[in-house]
């Protein structure tokens, strides 16, 4: 049998140095020497692995990649520079010309900026369907589509997708299902278990869980992730090697983080749900959420995001957000430290006021990435803010 989750964060390691270090050393070289001109001539050509160069692989990189893909029961998969570097090498690198994606309209705001701002450039095409309509989805598959690409739980609308449901769509239309896994990660979700044949990470947020540093990762099948490795090679989105040594030891409490990350944000929702001052709340495991039944079936927990809407528009949000004693105001997710977003202003403001409204980005809405401080200090810092901001 297989061990669990936590053990395997744990106890899945590179190949030691021979120093008998308990802990993996960082290893920050460039590049890695060849024992004659005959291995040199071997690595180059694919007949004996190895590392070479640490744009192509790195011992540091490799540990992040085996351990991710342990986690997410995945073969394989390319560590890069950010989350970014991850969504558009898993698009660039699986398509051409004249390709179609079907993408779920709520995406994160970059994301959405490649597939309407970027891809067209090289005929690459996009259409977005609706995470409520289901039933249009099948329809708009056109003959030049190639992948479906999600996020479930999305950013910031918290919508979820059936992924048994996209699984059994993608098979049957045979498209490469993508799934963006940053806000659910391998703990509480593995899409791959549901068909998704590539897994994307923002490891920025919860992997790294500490706001230190950033990284991607695109973890998927050998087969596709061959044409990954090919493209990330020749093009050099790789990680750093000190990067991917934090995210590796970040994984080691990812268990724990998320249990916690999770059972605060459960009880915030909780108390925000019937609030005066607030228009609406959401969060995948209160009931009164759209999707509480699918999210229940395909997630462990409810994840760290919630959102809630101020009564009195984009000027409530300002007021309440510069109230705020001991939340941070960042762009960020996914840290110990509770953080509160503005996405109309922020990381949606590239989006037209027609598209938010389209995705549930109002004018009021805020998004609280809920992190590990003792719950009761961060409910008593919003309900300050929400009083003092009337
Ligand atoms: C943050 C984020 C990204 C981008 O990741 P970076 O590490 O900031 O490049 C992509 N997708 C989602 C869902 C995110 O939250």
């Amino acid at each position: 049998m297989s061990q669990h989750f936590e053990t395997q964060a744990i106890r899945t390691q590179a190949a030691k140095s021979g120093n008998r270090e308990h802990s993996v050393p960082l290893y920050l070289t460039s590049s890695f020497t060849f024992e004659n001109a005959e291995q040199a001539k071997a690595l180059f050509n694919d007949e004996e692995e190895g590392n070479i160069y640490s744009r192509f692989s790195n011992p540091n990189s490799t540990e992040l990649i085996d351990k991710i893909a342990v986690l997410e029961g995945v073969e394989d998969g390319i560590a890069t520079a950010t989350g970014m570097a991850a969504m558009f090498g898993s698009m660039a690198a699986l398509l051409q010309q004249g390709d179609h994606i079907l993408a779920a309209r709520s995406l994160f705001g970059s994301t959405h900026q490649l597939l309407t701002q970027i891809f067209p450039r090289w005929g690459i095409t996009h259409t977005y369907a609706d995470i409520n309509r289901t039933h249009e989805w099948e329809s708009l598959i056109k003959p030049e589509t190639k992948m479906i690409f999600v996020e479930t739980p999305s950013n910031p609308g918290l919508e979820i997708i059936d992924l048994e449901w996209l699984g059994q769509l993608a098979k049957a239309h045979n498209l490469i299902l993508v799934v963006d896994n940053c806000f659910a990660t391998p703990y509480l979700q593995q899409p791959a278990k549901w068909g998704a044949h590539i897994v994307t990470h923002s490891a920025t947020k919860f992997i790294d869980g500490q706001g230190r540093v950033l990284g991607g990762l695109i973890m998927g099948t050998k087969e596709l992730i061959k044409d990954v490795r090919f493209f990330s090679r020749h093009t050099g989105p790789a990680i750093s090697p000190f990067n991917a040594w934090i995210l590796s030891k970040s994984l080691e409490t990812l268990a724990l983080r998320m249990d916690k990350h999770c059972e605060n944000a459960l009880k915030i929702a909780e108390y925000l749900e019937d609030h005066a001052e607030l228009e609406s709340v959401k969060y995948p495991f209160l009931k009164s959420h759209p999707q509480h039944d699918l999210a229940k079936k395909q997630m462990k927990l409810g994840g760290g995001i919630l959102t809630f809407t101020v009564k009195g528009g984009a000027e409530r949000s300002s007021k309440f957000i510069n109230q705020l004693n001991t939340l941070s105001v960042t762009s960020n997710l996914g840290d110990t430290r509770s953080i509160v977003t503005h996405p109309a202003t922020t990381t949606h403001s590239k989006l037209s006021a027609e598209e938010r409204k389209r995705v549930g980005i109002d004018d009021g809405l805020i998004r609280l990435s809920v992190g590990l401080e003792n719950v009761n200090d961060i409910i008593e810092d919003l309900e300050q803010a929400l009083k003092t901001s009337k």
